[in-house]
């Protein structure tokens, strides 16, 4: 038996573990379900919402295929070793993760298991981040290597399996509860698939420029951050989706292309810093907890006013920008880049605390929330890296910016 582990990979297409695995004989679709990594406290109830849309999608299109996904609740080892027993498993498959501290140290046990059981475990990349990089000497044009291979069709079938589900937990049984998030993105494939293609042909032409404001990103943003970080769409398949639209749009007669060609070449930018900053996670694992830099250890740590947290977690500091940001986020799980930054910069300079606390409300606030980006640029707004130049976002001066009618102000902070 073969088992596909799916861990931040929840499709069937573009998954080179299941068309690898499928080829070698029969396949066990395989998601763990593990309470402990849900109560880490960069975890949150909408990210489970989030998932469980998903696996209920994933669980239909394997069910297409001719075989079920196999849920299991409990720690991976244990769980794999069960497997291990009943179906006596042949290989192990999973795409590399690069995730928080907790799954880097689950995927050493787990590492540990498959030699002392002598399993091959197969780990093929999924977005050009590379492990064990000596330096990063072409990085870039290795990412566009991968980027360009081509997107895999799912296998044509899968052989039944013999092996029960278990059921999800409760949200209370995980100490996950409501948190406000009333209008949450709707999570899934296909929904990934209509905004990729709603924003490559409509939404996305006033891109590069209505990206910073929140009164227009919401909806000229390509919204694809969260199904990205799950997996429901893969890296290359958006790169790819890009590349046929920029080759669309060099044809079209000068003149007609309006603000397109800006656009791609800037969303084809922000595709491979998604993949930069994972990069650097993966060369950095400690960057989810210290400083980049360790000069400014001891620079925020002596006093953390809980005051000033609570005020800015809830949206109420008074500063009309901030709080409307954090109060959308809160509601929508989304907020823009530049969004981000000056709510992260506030808490930082203005409030003077140190960033893992936020960066970890954040992070249950985030659907989409991916550890290499989220630390890399909390860490960048907040000055801590040593090597950006430090960037102090003015909250009153982003209102006049970007929200000039005060239409944002007014809509979350009425
Ligand atoms: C403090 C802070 C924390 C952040 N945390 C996260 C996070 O946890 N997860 C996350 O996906 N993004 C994070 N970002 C980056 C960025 O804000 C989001 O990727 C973006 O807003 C997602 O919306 P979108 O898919 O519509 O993006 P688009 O603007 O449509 O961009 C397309 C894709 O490019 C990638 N991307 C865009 N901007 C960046 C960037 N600056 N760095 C790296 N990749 C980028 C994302 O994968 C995104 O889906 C963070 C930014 C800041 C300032």
């Amino acid at each position: 038996m073969h088992v596909v582990w799916f861990k931040r990979d929840l499709r069937i297409e573009d998954h080179i573990a299941l068309v690898e695995a499928v080829k070698h004989g029969p396949v066990l679709p395989l998601y763990i379900f593990e309470p402990e990594l849900w109560k880490q406290p960069d975890l949150s109830y909408r990210r489970y919402q989030f998932l469980k849309e998903c696996l209920a999608e994933l669980d239909q299109s394997l069910h297409g295929l001719g075989q079920r996904l196999i849920i299991k609740v409990g720690d991976a080892v244990e769980i794999l070793e069960q497997l291990n027993e009943r179906h006596s498993i042949q290989m192990l498959w999973s795409h590399q993760e690069t995730w928080n501290g907790w799954t880097y140290a689950r995927d050493k046990k787990v590492e540990q298991w498959t030699k002392n059981h002598n399993i091959p475990w197969h780990e093929p990349i999924q977005y050009g981040v590379i492990r064990c990089l000596n330096d990063r000497d072409g990085w870039a044009s290795r990412w566009y290597g991968e980027m360009k291979k081509p997107v895999l069709n799912s296998p044509k079938r899968l052989c039944p399996v013999d092996e029960a589900c278990d059921v999800l937990p409760a949200e209370e049984k995980l100490g996950l509860y409501y948190d406000g998030g009333m209008i949450l993105q709707k999570a899934g494939r296909a929904e990934g698939l209509k905004l990729l293609h709603s924003f490559l042909s409509e939404r996305g032409e006033g891109y590069t420029k209505d990206m910073s404001s929140p009164v227009t990103a919401f909806e000229s943003c390509s919204r694809l951050s969260g199904h990205l970080a799950f997996g429901y769409i893969s890296i290359c398949e958006v790169f790819h989706a890009l590349e046929q639209r920029i080759q669309e749009i060099k044809k079209m007669p000068f003149g007609t292309k309006g603000k397109w060609s800006s656009a791609l070449r800037s969303y084809s930018g922000r595709l491979r810093w998604h993949c930069h900053f994972i990069q650097k996670l993966e060369d950095e694992p400690p960057i989810e907890f210290e400083n980049v830099h360790p000069t400014y250890d001891g620079l925020r740590e002596a006093k953390f006013d809980d005051a000033y947290f609570e005020a800015w977690k809830t949206g109420k500091t008074g500063y009309p920008m901030v709080d409307a940001c954090m109060r959308a986020l809160t509601v929508t799980g989304w907020l823009n880049f530049r969004m981000r930054a000056m709510l992260m910069s506030f808490v930082s300079y203005h409030l003077w605390l140190h960033w893992r606390e936020p960066a970890l409300h954040l992070a249950r606030l985030f659907t989409d929330y991916e550890p290499g980006i989220h630390y890399s640029q909390v860490q960048m707004q907040s000055g801590t890296t040593g090597i950006n130049s430090i960037r102090i976002y003015n909250p009153i001066k982003q209102g006049f910016d970007h929200d000039p009618n005060g239409e944002f102000i007014r809509k979350w902070g009425p």
